[in-house]
């Protein structure tokens, strides 16, 4: 064999091997599929599950106030982001070994397909909803309570649910969807249509105050997004994790500037008060924090850092 003939054999090989390689790639078709949507870590004896419902697309340019769209287009551009941005909605799940207690329900079909998958990250993640013996609801926007009911019947037959008696008040009451202007009316309904029939039943709690709702779970109200908006402190041995709800909604302008507020605040004067209240406490103490908005799994710690802050999302961690 001449020297030619063998280069000529080892390029024809390299090609046969380059070609096999690509069909290899091209036989095995691409998932397009996330995994499924559930973080889980202790807090010292507790199981705290996140509960992924989906995600949407927000226009941050049309919800946020007290800010310049520069300043906005800035925030974004730092976090490597652009309008719109895919905003996660996000419940936790607390198994404290007696009780199993889910914090918001996600949007149930409110808010289109790419939401409601709360319901069936429950399942992936290794409960049934009969299993659920309370839920505690920060506050009662459609993000949040409408997972509370499918096809007009309770989806956690068991459960009892609980929330401030402020969000109550303002949400369930016909009065007040009467004086509200005609694009805000809706917002009542859905309430109501999620929050009734757990009432009819007679599982439909609503508290007064700071108050613990079963061991190692406690209300505290942070009203302004909301009338009657309540964070979950969630308490073990030590270690602490405060469930936030809607106290945010943008990581990357609010951490930066706790001062931005958004039109869905009932209060945004307060809202953002709170806010700030709230970030202080959590990066003085270092606990955990988790947001309803927040990436998924949206539990991370935060750092002071100038006139901000700076979030730490959480090491992933395995459980043994
Ligand atoms: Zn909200
Ligand atoms: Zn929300």
């Amino acid at each position: 064999m001449t020297l030619t003939h063998r280069l000529r054999d080892i390029a024809m090989a390299l090609a046969i091997t380059l070609l096999c390689g690509a069909a290899a790639l091209a036989a095995a078709p691409q998932q397009k599929t996330q995994a499924p949507g559930y973080y889980r870590m202790m807090l010292g004896d507790l199981e705290v599950t996140a509960l992924s419902d989906g995600t949407f697309q927000m226009e941050p340019g049309k919800l946020l106030t007290n800010i310049s769209p520069e300043q906005l287009d800035a925030a974004l551009a730092s976090g490597y982001l652009k309008s719109p941005i895919e905003t996660s909605v996000n419940g936790f799940l607390v198994n404290t070994g007696s009780k199993l207690v889910l914090v918001d329900t996600g949007a149930g079909n409110l808010f289109g397909p790419t939401l409601g998958r709360l319901l069936s990250n429950l399942e992936a993640a290794g409960y049934r909803p009969e299993q659920v013996d309370e839920i505690y609801i920060t506050h009662m926007h459609g993000d949040h309570v409408g997972g509370l009911v499918v096809d007009g019947r309770r989806a956690y037959p068991n459960a009892i649910v609980r929330a401030a008696q402020q969000e109550a008040d303002f949400w369930l009451s016909k009065a007040h969807m009467d004086a509200a202007p005609a694009d805000r009316k809706e917002g009542f309904q859905s309430a109501m249509s999620m929050l009734n029939p757990y009432a009819t039943a007679g599982k439909f709690k609503p508290f007064s105050g700071d108050t613990e709702l079963v061991p190692g779970i406690r209300a505290q109200g942070a009203h302004g997004h909301t009338a009657g908006h309540t964070l979950y402190v969630v308490e073990s041995k030590g270690q602490k994790l405060v469930l936030w709800g809607d106290l945010m909604h943008v990581a990357s302008v609010q951490f930066a500037d706790p001062s931005v507020t958004i039109r869905y605040d009932t209060d945004p004067v307060s809202a953002a008060v709170q806010r700030k209240k709230v970030f202080v406490d959590a990066a003085d103490h270092g606990y955990f924090v988790a947001g309803a908005h927040l990436p998924f799994p949206g539990i991370g710690q935060l750092r002071a850092s100038g006139a901000g802050y700076t979030y730490l999302p959480t090491n992933y961690g395995a459980l043994h």
